[in-house]
Order: C-alpha cells, then structure tokens, then sequence
C-alpha cells in the first residue's frame, strides 16, 4: 500500500491486536470525509486483488526470513464471538517461514489473510500476497493448514508460475506436499484424514507419521493419471484427490528414496532456477535431474500412470 498514513494506521491497531487478541480496537478512518483513494504497487505479481469491509478486525506483525528479510504480515476477520481467527497471525507467519526455509525465501514485502464468507466447495482463493479464507472453521488445525495452503500459492501460482489449468499438479499438487509436511510438523494432523488418524500414529515422529499418512493414501483408490487437464476430470472430488494428493504422493516417493536433504536442495534449486518465470513438467524433470544427477524417466512416467503407483 502506497498511503503511508493509512499503512501506518493499519500497523499500529494491528499490532495492538496482536498483542491483546481478545479485546480488538476496531479501525477507524484515518480520514473522515465519504471517500478515500487507497494506491497499490508490487512488482514480479501475475495477478492482483484487493478486498474492502467495514468490520475487519486487523491484526499486524513482522516475519524474519533466514537472509534476515522482513515481511510485514497482516490478517483480517470479522469480529466475532471465539473466533479461531484471533491466532491467524501466527498460522500467516509460521507459513511464511516454513515455506521460506524448505523451498526458497518469499520475495514480496507483504503476505495477508482475509476471511471470507463460507463457501464449502473450497477452502479459499489465493491471489499474490492476499489469500481469501472461505473454509468453516472448525479447528485451529484445519484453519491453519488452509491458511497455510492459500498462503502457499505464493509459492505455487505467483513466484512459479506454472499452467495450472494444464498441469494443476505443478501448482495444487506441489503446494499440498508442503502443506502436509507443515501439518504433520506443527501438528500430527492431516487434511485428508482428519480425525481419522488413530491416536498411536499420532505418537509416532513426524517423518513416521508422515510416512503411515502416505501409505494410508497410497490405498485410497486413485484411478486418472496425474498428469491430467483440470478441464477433464469428471468430477470436483476427483479433480482434488488426483491433482493434490496422489501428486502429494508422487513427490513423497522420491523424497522417501533419496532421502529429504537431497530432496530439499533439489527442490530450492528448481525453485531458484524457476523464480518469476513459468516452469512446464519438462523443466521441473530437468531441473531435479541436473540437480540429483539421475535420470528421472521412470519416475516422471508415473505421472501418467492410471491407478495406484
Ligand atoms: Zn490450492
């Protein structure tokens, strides 16, 4: 935001709320005449958005990258009666670094959640820098791993910019392997199974945990390949299982056989190869085999693979 008296109001109620998430100030115009004409400015974004309440609850504070970078971070809720939405400003910064930390440092100078009306047929719609939040919810858990997930498309949509209609697994899919790597992290959760998970896997270390999940999935029938046009699946649910999941699984494969170093350093350096430009599948394969020094053929051939792998 290129207004300096608005930004600076934003902040300071912001962090006040942050501070004290039980008793927000509500904002008040810093201007009191009808209108206001409100400029924004960003650079290397392939899409924008904006979104305008009167009600807003704003939270503010600050994420520190490891280069040392500062990202200001801001959510935004409705103010009402025990909402989770009071710790939103933790689920944007922890996403922010964890992210950051596996797959490459965020690039913009703000990163935002708002909460929307509830709309069950997704979990919210991510734009560069704000993500909109229209997921029920129920749990800090599963508020946490959407906000996480939305927040992640700024990975996965803005800094690569991959043809998701096309190849919807460079961007769900890819953003739903470190959703769950988050999930499994902070919390021994997971979006898929939900209170399904048994209370002894829970227990269990997180990459154990995380690997009885991928096993658990890899039983779920799972019949398109992959590497499937979003156009083309016959229906929403299989479009979500197949393009998020299954390819969840397809990474976690490799992750599994090389081991999760190799894995991150080769995945970092897709991304640093890729930044602001628009990787195909046959980039990415290129790009992990430069960096692992193994022909990747057979595992790439997976992705057209119908059914279990
Ligand atoms: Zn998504």
């Amino acid at each position: 935001m290129q207004n300096a008296d608005e930004l600076a109001a934003y902040k300071t109620i912001g962090a006040k709320n942050t501070a004290e998430r039980n008793k927000p100030t509500i904002y008040t115009p810093v201007s009191k005449s009808a209108t206001k004409t409100l400029s924004y400015s960003i650079n290397n974004v392939p899409d924008f958005a904006w979104f305008a309440d009167k009600d807003l609850v704003i939270q503010y504070d600050t994420v520190k990258l490891a280069s040392g970078k500062i990202v200001d971070a801001f959510s935004y809720y409705h103010n009402k009666k025990n909402t989770l939405w009071v710790n939103s400003i933790d689920y944007i910064k922890d996403a922010t670094k964890k992210y950051s930390q596996w797959i490459g440092e965020y690039e913009y100078p703000v990163v935002q959640a708002i909460e929307g009306p509830k709309n069950n047929a997704s979990g919210g719609m991510e734009y560069p820098t704000i993500t909109l939040i229209t997921s029920p919810d129920a749990k800090k858990e599963t508020l946490d791993g959407v906000i996480t997930h939305e927040v992640g498309h700024n990975w996965f949509m803005s800094m690569l910019g991959s043809n998701e209609r096309m190849h919807t697994w460079q961007d769900e899919g890819f953003n739903t392997y470190f959703q769950f790597r988050y999930e499994a992290e902070k919390y021994k959760s997971n979006s898929i199974f939900g209170d399904a998970i048994p209370a002894k896997i829970k227990e269990l270390p997180t990459d154990k945990f995380l690997a009885s999940i991928y096993g658990a999935l890899s039983n779920v029938p799972m019949q398109s390949p992959i590497e499937t046009p979003a156009a083309d699946f016959k229906t929403s649910e299989e479009y979500g299982l197949i393009s998020y999941a299954k390819t969840a699984l397809w990474l976690y494969l490799l992750q599994a056989e090389i081991g999760q170093e190799k894995f991150d350093k080769a995945f970092q350096a897709y991304f640093s190869e890729w930044k602001n430009k628009h990787p195909t599948p046959a980039d990415f394969k290129a790009s992990m085999e430069k960096s692992l020094g193994v022909n990747l053929d057979k595992y790439f051939a997976l992705l057209n693979q119908q059914g279990k792998f």
